[in-house]
């Protein structure tokens, strides 16, 4: 059964400024008119008109019998109808549009959903120096459109939108001489149906993180794939053959596959599990000790779809865009594996409808 709709505003990684991280959704039963989420604002307006040119039905085809006075579909009416920005973290290529666009951006106000070191980033932009202070912490304040809201790691779902919760957990993104960096991923729920995605801001991976997290975020997907869970978007910012030295809080092929084998375990592991113990803690030491052998896990991510994103593009010309050629690689050193995992890539423009 289908949760929800997605488009792709920007997908890239810098150093693109037209393709940055930047996703329009909506659940699947309700109408882009009614509202929109703007999961990460790197590119918006600017992109989308690009996209609408391109593809000017891709918000759907306007009824037959519809007034024809009724206005036209365009950018700004889009982002009027965002309800929320839900952030991962804030650097610049996932808040661009946001920021650029703060003071006039279109309809009612808008919260700015993220973690609280996320805000607290993003209040350093909005505050008078770099840009006007156009945000606030107030939402009796009538003055301001735009409102800080955080949304915090305590395993809890929050709703964030009539239909959709979300639950964010922490992530590890490099660190910079004021220490570790976080990000953010979000399991996406669509409430009357309560299946969900997941989706990953910029993100290293375990292996080589100080503290690694991402193995908590698979535990949990694990139980819900594919049932419940059948979506991820996560990063894969480098091509393959990057060092470690130089990923910069960031995954490329190997990784990747490395954090899929890892989920494939879990998968394993939780099938494996007790159905008394389902939703208990695990002895997870022991399973430690004894990975599952590679023949288990083939098969074990079979109904998930994995679509890549936040691929930069190099500075030499490309024959073909650098998200393909990554995406290749991927399923290239996949392959093997046998996870069965379907390998995507989120291209700008693109329109996502997923039946469960
Ligand atoms: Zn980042
Ligand atoms: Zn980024």
């Amino acid at each position: 059964m289908p949760a929800f709709d997605i488009i792709v505003v920007g997908s890239g990684g810098g150093l693109d400024e037209t393709n940055l991280s930047g996703y329009l959704l909506k659940p699947c039963d309700a109408s882009w008119e009614d509202g929109i989420v703007a999961l990460e604002a790197g590119s918006g307006h600017g992109a989308l008109r690009h996209i609408m040119k391109r593809n000017p039905t891709i918000f759907g085809e306007r009824p037959a019998d519809e007034d024809p006075s009724k206005p036209q579909i365009t950018p700004f009416t889009v982002y009027s109808n965002v309800k929320c920005f839900l952030l991962t973290h804030a650097h610049l290529d996932h808040i661009n549009s946001l920021v650029m666009s703060a003071g006039t951006i279109g309809g009612g106000s808008k919260r700015i959903y993220g973690s609280p070191q996320t805000l607290k980033d993003l209040e350093t932009i909005f505050s008078d120096r770099v840009w006007p202070r156009l945000a606030t912490w107030d939402e009796s304040n009538p003055l301001f459109r735009l409102v800080y809201h955080s949304v915090h790691a305590d395993g809890k779902y929050k709703r964030i939108f009539p239909d959709i919760s979300v639950r964010i957990m922490e992530i590890s993104h490099g660190k910079n001489d004021s220490g570790l960096y976080e990000s953010s991923a979000y399991f996406i729920r669509h409430d009357p149906t309560a299946h969900q995605f997941l989706f990953f801001g910029d993100v290293e991976p375990d292996s080589i993180a100080a503290k690694p997290k991402n193995i908590a975020i698979w535990r949990i997907a694990a139980p819900m794939i594919p049932q419940q869970l059948s979506v991820i978007f996560i990063e894969c910012s480098y091509p393959a053959g990057r060092p470690n030295e130089v990923l910069w809080g960031h995954l490329c092929p190997e990784h990747l596959v490395q954090e899929m084998i890892n989920l494939a375990t879990e998968v394993v592991l939780a099938r494996k599990a007790p159905k008394t113990r389902a939703g208990g803690s695990r002895p997870r030491k022991k399973q430690r000790k004894n990975p599952v052998p590679p023949e288990e896990l083939h098969g074990a991510l079979d109904g998930l779809r994995v679509y890549i994103m936040h691929c930069k593009e190099h500075f030499s010309s490309m024959d073909r865009p650098i998200n393909h050629v990554i995406g290749d690689q991927a399923r290239d050193l996949l392959k093997p594996h046998h996870l069965g995992v379907e390998l995507l890539t989120a291209d700008q423009g693109m329109k996502i409808v997923w039946d469960q």
